[in-house]
């Protein structure tokens, strides 16, 4: 029974932007899943967006050839970037300015060029994009008008519903939290989807397509 039970716990990990949200990404991953995890420790970490794209390719590399991770997830904030749509779905369509678009094309060109590894094909792809930062995800629920909708509207009338500034503050009293006040406070918001992430899937499709990510993921 033992080794059907350590069979259950998934082994993947986590590229962010601040690792001040991964552990509040673990309970939704956890969530998702239904089933624990235990964490495998990235070669790299990121600091904001542009470096999280920057070290993908290598963290996936080290993930595949030194490591036992299933899979990786990485959540970006889309800040005032293109916002993924269900269009940019579409087979072979890219949109250069939308980061989910970018990940996904990133980790496709990084794992067709690698070799079978450590008993498996490949690292298993989980993409979010928090739009338009990971807040409003810590939000949902809470206040009705924190919806990635609200803001895809807003951009498109060049009236934004609200800032990240002002999530960020009615997050952590401040926009600029320390670390570890970060980290509380996200593990303690995240903590209403921890058995149930549909609300958060139907406000946020940028975290919907993550738990389809983990959906489709094989694991045994
Ligand atoms: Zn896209």
């Amino acid at each position: 029974m033992a080794s059907h039970a350590s069979s259950r716990v998934a082994k993947l990990a986590i590229l962010s932007e601040s690792p001040a949200d991964e552990a509040a990404f673990g309970i939704l991953i956890e969530s998702v899943l239904e089933r624990p995890f235990v964490r495998v420790r990235a070669n790299l970490r990121a600091r904001g967006w542009p470096s999280v794209l920057q070290v993908l390719p290598a963290v996936i590399r080290h993930l595949h050839f030194n490591t036992d991770a299933q899979g990786l997830v990485v959540v970006v904030d889309s800040d005032d970037s293109v916002v993924h749509t269900e269009a940019h779905d579409a087979p072979d369509y890219f949109h250069p300015q939308c980061r989910m678009c970018r990940l996904r094309a990133t980790f496709r060109q990084t794992v067709k060029r690698l070799p079978p590894a450590r008993g498996r094909e490949r690292v298993l792809r989980g993409v979010g994009l928090a739009v338009p930062a990971v807040e409003a995800w810590y939000l949902c629920g809470r206040d009705a008008r924190v919806t990635e909708d609200a803001w895809v509207n807003g951009q498109a009338r060049g009236v934004l519903p609200y800032t990240r500034g002002q999530l960020k503050e009615r997050i952590y009293g401040t926009d600029r939290p320390s670390l570890e006040y970060a980290l509380r406070r996200a593990v303690v918001e995240v903590e209403r989807f921890r058995r149930d992430t549909r609300r958060l899937e139907h406000d946020f499709p940028g975290f919907a397509a993550l738990a389809r990510d983990l959906r489709s993921w094989n694991l045994g």
